[in-house]
Parts: structure tokens; C-alpha cells; sequence
């Protein structure tokens, strides 16, 4: 099987995941054991969290909260500073944009960012929203469907201009480990998630600058310095940090090699069929596109059949069986039921693009209208 659904989730890393072997055979004490097993889960843990924080961020302005995965993160992030207005760019996953639209039942005031073409934010009209009324702003780092790369940094600095208290959050699941990148100050909360690396399903994460608020989400025993109580995934916790120290030790080059598949795959696709929704200057790691009149889960049956594993235009809602995202980018009803997600990872290899290039133009070929 071709696997060009690495934005669902990835292999996990072989390397990573027996490295961490330890902590689920031999090494399976409770963290919070007082005894020797215990400390050695906890001393781990604690060093797993140091060395994910300094894979992006300044250990001495940054904490690191881990979850059960990305969409805890985000929903923590969401609920625990949202005040008056909140502002979330029409592009956010739904771990996002469904924790948001909860504050609009809760009575929040609550507005959505338009998307630009590729599936960006439209910047100034964001900016153009933030008030002194605004608590809390929500920008994705990439977009889980086409890739865009919104430049968190630079919007994090003109809200912080516009409003120096409201908080700024960043959905980073898509971009940790694939874009070389650092948060800077401005960047208040950004969240990430193991399976999306090569770690494993289950474990996320969330980065916190120091000095800003956050309240537990889950209340109990009071770990993670009473952020996230709850006993930790020790294994899936070190195979996080350990796949992500191997993504972090050649993300610049993975990031060009991947750039290259990625071309190369859209080059070798039939311009009359497929249509490009991804930009060049978004992530490598994505490539969007749609086949006009076609219906994508057919497609993607299709090639599966073939030996080829593609995502489609994710549908929230079975009243509309198409992507909203790709919908707030602009495109007729004619292109958004026909949209295939091909993701990659630093595991493709040449000939899987071209072998999954091939595939793509027969099953698009075969389509009747
Ligand atoms: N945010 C983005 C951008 C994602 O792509 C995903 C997963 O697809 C999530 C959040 C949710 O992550 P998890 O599957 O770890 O809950």
C-alpha cells in the first residue's frame, strides 16, 4: 500500500516507538510512585517534556502541558481564556472551530476570519476585528486540509499591537515537526499531537508561554502541576520525544526533499482533470486537489483499490457532504465534492509518486461525469 494519508496520521517511527519500548515492558511504574520505578517513569517524563520544549521554544519563557491528544490541547486552550470575543480564522480543525462555536452557544461573542484562496487567513480582515473587547484570537499554523501556512508570528505581533492582552493560540498539529520553525513570545498557546510525527495515537501536547493563565481541564490527581490531572501515557509520551527528535534532527532537509515529491507529483498529474488547490508556498508535506463533477470518497475507493491510501475534503456534516474549509476558500459546489488530500511524509519515496501519480490519472480517466 501506498500510504498518502499522513495528515490523518503517521507510521509510527520504528526508532522512536523501540526506544520507548522500556517504559511499557520493563519500566511501567506509575510517575507518581514514590518509590525508584516511579521516579524513573517521572524523571523520564520530565525529560521528554525539556526536550520537546527545547526542540521550538525557550525553556526559560515556555511550559508544556502534554494531553491525550491535539484536540484536548486545543480545547483547553479554547475554554481556558476566552472572555468577552473570541476570533478564529473560518479555517480552524474542527477541535477549534467546534470549541469555539460551543462558546457561541455559551453566549460569547464570537466571529470567524475569512480564508483566502489556498486557505490562509485573510489577515488584515482579522486584524481588522480585534478590539480591546478581544480575550482571545485562534489561528492554525497550517491547514490540516490545504496546507496553507499562515504566518502566526507576524499576525501574533499586529493583535498583540492592537489589543497587549489579548491571547493568541496557534493549532500547530499540522506544522510540529515538519516546518523548521520557533515560537516566539508573542505566541501564547500552541498545540501539537505525537500521531501526526510518527509517535503514537493518543498523546498531545500543549505549549504555554509561562507568564499566561490555563485551567485544568481534568480535575483530579493533579499532574502536570495540576493542569492535567490524569496518570500519564509514559510509552506514548517518550515516543513522542523521541520521534520528534528525529523529525527536528532533519526537518530543513525532509522539509526541501518533500517540497521536491511534492511537485513532482502535481507535475505528473493530468492538468485537465486535476485542479490545485494547495499553493506552492504551503506546506510540502500537502498537496490538495480535485477532480470537477467527481465525487472524492469515490475516488478515494478507487485508488484504494489500487493500492493507494488518499484523504478527501473532510465533510462536518452530513447536510452538506463537503469540506467547509474548502468551501470558505472560495470554490462552486462542482469542485468541493471532488477534493483528494495527498499528504506525505518524511517516508515517501520517488517511486510512490510516481507509481501514485499513474494511479490518480486512471481512477480521474475512468470518472464519468
Ligand atoms: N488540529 C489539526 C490541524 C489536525 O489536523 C488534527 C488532526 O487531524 C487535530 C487538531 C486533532 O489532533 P488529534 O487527532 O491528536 O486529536
Amino acid at each position: 500500500m501506498i500510504y498518502l494519508d499522513n495528515a490523518a496520521t503517521t507510521c509510527p517511527d520504528p526508532e522512536a516507538v523501540a526506544r520507548a519500548e522500556k517504559f511499557l515492558t520493563d519500566c511501567y511504574y506509575n510517575p507518581s510512585a514514590r518509590y525508584g520505578g516511579g521516579h524513573e517513569a517521572y524523571t523520564a517524563v520530565s525529560s521528554a517534556r525539556e526536550g520537546l520544549i527545547r526542540l521550538i521554544a525557550d525553556p526559560l519563557e515556555y511550559s508544556l502541558v502534554f494531553t491525550s491528544c491535539g484536540t484536548e490541547a486545543d480545547n483547553q486552550a479554547v475554554f481556558s481564556c476566552a472572555k468577552g470575543t473570541v476570533i478564529a480564522s473560518a479555517g480552524e480543525h474542527a477541535a477549534v472551530y467546534q470549541s469555539v462555536s460551543e462558546l457561541k452557544n455559551r453566549g460569547y461573542d464570537v466571529k470567524f476570519a475569512p480564508l483566502r484562496r489556498d486557505g490562509s487567513v485573510d489577515g488584515e480582515a482579522l486584524l481588522s476585528m480585534v478590539d480591546k473587547k478581544t480575550s482571545l484570537v485562534c489561528v492554525m499554523h497550517v491547514n490540516n486540509e490545504t496546507g496553507a501556512v499562515n504566518d502566526i508570528v507576524s499576525l501574533a505581533r499586529e493583535v498583540k499591537k492592537r489589543n497587549p492582552r489579548c491571547r493568541f493560540f496557534s493549532d500547530g498539529v499540522q506544522a510540529f515537526g515538519k516546518l523548521p520553525f520557533r515560537l516566539s513570545k508573542e505566541i501564547d498557546y500552541y498545540s501539537v499531537s505525537a500521531h501526526k510525527i510518527g509517535g503514537i495515537k493518543g498523546v498531545g501536547a500543549l505549549y504555554k508561554r509561562k507568564n499566561v493563565p490555563l485551567s485544568p481541564y481534568l480535575h483530579g490527581g493533579g499532574q502536570e502541576g495540576g493542569l492535567r490531572s490524569g496518570t500519564e501515557n509514559v510509552f506514548g509520551i517518550m515516543c513522542f520525544s523521541y520521534a520528534a527528535e528525529n523529525r527536528y534532527a532533519s526537518c530543513a532537509e525532509d522539509y526541501t526533499r518533500v517540497h521536491a515529491l511534492r511537485e513532482e507529483l502535481y507535475e505528473r498529474l493530468a492538468k485537465t482533470k486535476f485542479l490545485r488547490i494547495s499553493s506552492q508556498e504551503g506546506s510540502p508535506y500537502i498537496l490538495t486537489v480535485a477532480v470537477e463533477g467527481a465525487r472524492g470518497e469515490v475516488l478515494q475507493r478507487m485508488l484504494w483499490d489500487r493500492g493507494v491510501a488518499v484523504g478527501t475534503g473532510s465533510a462536518c456534516s452530513s447536510k452538506k457532504p463537503f469540506s467547509r474549509v474548502i468551501e470558505a476558500c472560495g470554490y462552486p459546489k462542482s469542485v468541493l465534492g471532488g477534493v483528494l488530500r495527498l499528504s506525505f511524509s518524511v517516508q515517501t519515496t520517488e517511486e510512490e509518486i510516481i507509481k501514485s501519480s499513474a494511479a490518480l490519472n486512471a481512477v480521474a480517466a475512468e470518472w464519468k461525469v
